[in-house]
């Protein structure tokens, strides 16, 4: 599967966001209004303004739109899914080759809200996956205790975990301890 540059940044952003809600007891990794502004740095989503708690809220729903697309059982709702959303966040594609990068297209309208921008722009890297055919690289890490959010875009659909020296390890580490633990009782 070629994925456009672009559409790989986006996907990273989501995956990102996705993983900052408070899965577990970890906390939220978008609290506040700083740890927004640190997040649109990271993802370099730029001409964002200044934000507001209006803007940490908006992005918190559209958050879990995102995550309920990674929930998505088949490639139906998670069309009707990002429908919805892109519709919702008003975008215009525009042709861009900003920055050295090759001709590719931003939909988010511009003046767009931080909110609408990761809509318009992830809502539509996740159409791209869906148009593929391939929504269920979509995934989430098979640790117990993890549940991230990836996308798995290895050859053969086979990753596991989202990350392979994190969790991926730690499963396997875990794995050859209780294959020992056998063998020695
Ligand atoms: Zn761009
Ligand atoms: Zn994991």
């Amino acid at each position: 599967m070629l994925i456009p540059h672009d559409t790989r940044i986006a996907l990273e952003t989501v995956v990102d966001l996705v993983n900052t809600a408070p899965e577990s007891d970890a906390g939220d990794g978008l609290a506040d209004i700083a740890t927004l502004y640190g997040f649109a740095e990271r993802h370099r989503i730029s001409g964002v303004g200044a934000l507001g708690e209006k803007d940490l809220r908006a992005v918190h729903d559209v958050r879990s739109r995102f995550a309920e697309i990674f929930a998505a059982p088949d490639a139906r709702t998670a069309a009707d899914l990002v429908n919805g959303l892109v519709a919702a966040a008003g975008t215009t594609p525009q042709l861009t080759n900003h920055d050295g990068y090759d001709w590719h297209v931003h939909y988010f309208a511009p003046d767009a809200s931080i909110a609408d921008h990761l809509a318009a722009d992830c809502g539509m890297a996740l159409a791209f996956i869906v148009v593929a055919g391939e929504q269920e690289r979509l995934r989430r890490c098979e640790a117990p205790d993890c549940r991230d959010a990836f996308v798995d875009l290895s050859r053969n659909r086979s990753r596991r975990y989202c990350s392979s020296r994190t969790c991926g390890n730690r499963l396997h580490v875990a794995a050859y301890r209780a294959r020992r633990r056998e063998a020695a009782g």
